[in-house]
């Protein structure tokens, strides 16, 4: 008998493959984001401190020990369960987070996520709990999804009422009918020979959720395909009809498509240069230049006052200067050491001492710089001014690749700097570098806050930290360049 958890229920729920490759192909390695997987370790600690008094379940849930404690529970008549085991006879289990007690008869379930607003997942998960607990002969009345409060600044120490939000989840969920209906669809396709693999973009990765077997069933989809040049739900029908290879799609399906351009240059493999984006976008410039960028974390328990679940806190900032054309390049950077103190007042009394009032602020993909200083004069009213002026005279480098100044096919339909800095600097890169984006710098600096580094791990990650940020700011210096020698050509 193959057992279901309630993630297996989820997973098979997105995508059948998935389950399939799940349970009957370990050696797949189903890739998992350790970030998640710690965040909601550290979320699900404090949301049982919100419901303090209970008792909880030590064994694993996999183990008939954590039914066996959860039936002492709940005859001691325990106010909370966390933790709380259940099996059915026919191998659906699961864990619940909280177990709440009515005194009536009847339990509460309380499942909680380390994001700030329920997702649809969610609802199918908190759905087979409730099918396992019934099934189990335990009265369930009320169903809830307890996520983090996206509102809630912290002042002081944690306020855990404030921390979280309930949702009532019983109006969203799928009914116990459809529960079984589904669990023995999943059954009969688990009992069943594979499945052919059906890619969709918006299935297998979407901004919230990356499937862990992207690596397996897209491994022989080129970088630049179906998916990339058009959207969905376009992009899945055409695969549908003429599969993920561009140069089996006809011409007429892509003619009136905005990413024309992108399209021919792939065929024919030659750039895009239109001259009047690129002047466009150097007339606007103001010297002296500041290339600017910021490196954040996100934690979602707020760490220091004046921050918010999930909210992005600036921990490095890296600034090249270039006072006048030709002259020498200025470096300054900002890099926060300690992982008991907030990074935010050390990183902006620098850039303010960095920045002066005039002149062009130069970055790549101005939303989240824009964004970033904006929080940052709520939260720091004090360099207000300073934040706002430095908004004012923001440039987005992105933008002329963006409405294709400057094209190459390399890039396979993105701008992101990590694709536009090779294809036009070929000698700078960032896969020689320790860190090679955002995310990872991020996930890094996340460690060392919580203490999970050792020493040797800080002294590397710093160094590599130093080398990435700076490396994004002079990319930026060198794009720059290559766009004002196209126009003098
Ligand atoms: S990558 Fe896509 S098709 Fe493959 S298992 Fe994941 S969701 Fe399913």
């Amino acid at each position: 008998m193959i057992k279901i958890s309630k993630s297996d229920y989820v997973l098979g729920l997105k995508c059948p493959n998935a389950l399939w490759f799940k349970k009957i192909r370990p050696d797949i390695e189903q890739e998992k984001d350790h970030r998640v997987l710690d965040n909601g370790t550290m979320v699900g600690e404090l949301a049982c401190d919100r419901f303090p008094g209970g008792v909880r379940i030590t064994a694993k849930p996999w183990e008939d020990e954590a039914i066996t404690q959860t039936q002492s529970a709940i005859s001691a008549n325990a106010p909370f369960i966390y933790e709380a085991t259940f099996a059915t006879d026919s191998g659906e289990y699961c864990a619940v987070d909280i177990l709440r007690n009515n005194n009536d008869g009847t339990w509460n379930i309380i499942e909680v996520k380390s994001t700030t607003e329920p997702h649809e997942y969610h609802y199918l998960d908190i759905s087979f709990q409730k099918y396992v607990l019934t099934r189990c002969g335990l009265k369930v009345r009320n169903c809830f999804i307890m996520t983090l409060n996206k509102e809630y600044v912290r002042h002081g120490d944690l306020d855990l009422q404030q921390l979280f939000t309930l949702y009532d989840a019983n109006e969203e969920m799928q009914s116990m009918d459809i529960v079984q209906k589904e669990i023995v669809r999943l059954r009969a396709i688990l009992n069943g020979p594979e499945l052919g693999v059906a890619l969709s973009k918006p299935k297998c990765e979407t901004k919230f959720y990356k499937c862990g077997y992207c690596h397996h069933c897209w491994r022989n989809v080129p970088d630049f395909s179906v998916f990339k040049a058009f959207r969905s739900p376009l992009s899945d029908k055409i695969y549908a009809e003429h599969g993920y290879d561009l140069k089996n799609v006809p011409p007429e399906l892509y003619v009136k498509q905005q990413n024309r351009g992108d399209i021919e240059a792939f065929l024919d493999n030659i750039n895009i240069v239109n001259r009047d984006i690129l002047r466009d976008f150097v007339n606007k410039l103001q010297w002296p230049l500041y290339f600017l960028d910021y490196e954040t974390f996100q934690s979602p328990v707020p760490m220091f006052d004046n921050s918010r679940p999930e909210q992005q806190i600036c921990f490095q900032f890296s600034l090249h200067v270039q006072h006048t054309p030709g002259d020498v390049l200025i470096h300054y950077g900002y890099l926060h050491h300690d992982a008991d103190t907030d990074p935010r007042p050390g990183l902006l009394k620098a850039l303010n001492d960095a920045i002066e009032d005039t002149g062009s602020v130069i970055v790549y993909n101005k939303t989240f710089e824009c964004t970033c200083n904006r929080q940052m004069a709520i939260d720091f009213p004090e360099y207000a001014k300073k934040l706002s002026s430095i908004n004012d005279r923001i440039l987005d480098l992105m933008e002329p690749f963006k409405n294709r100044g400057l094209y190459n096919p390399c890039q396979n339909g993105s701008v992101s700097i990590k694709k536009t800095l090779p294809a036009f600097v070929p000698e700078m890169s960032y896969e020689n570098l320790g860190i090679h984006n955002g995310t990872e710098a991020s996930s890094q600096f996340m460690d060392f806050m919580t203490k999970k580094q050792t020493d040797a791990e800080t002294e590397e990650m710093m160094l590599n930290l130093h080398e990435y940020c700076g490396q994004d700011t002079l990319a930026m210096v060198r794009l720059l360049d290559v766009i004002q020698t196209i126009i003098k050509e």
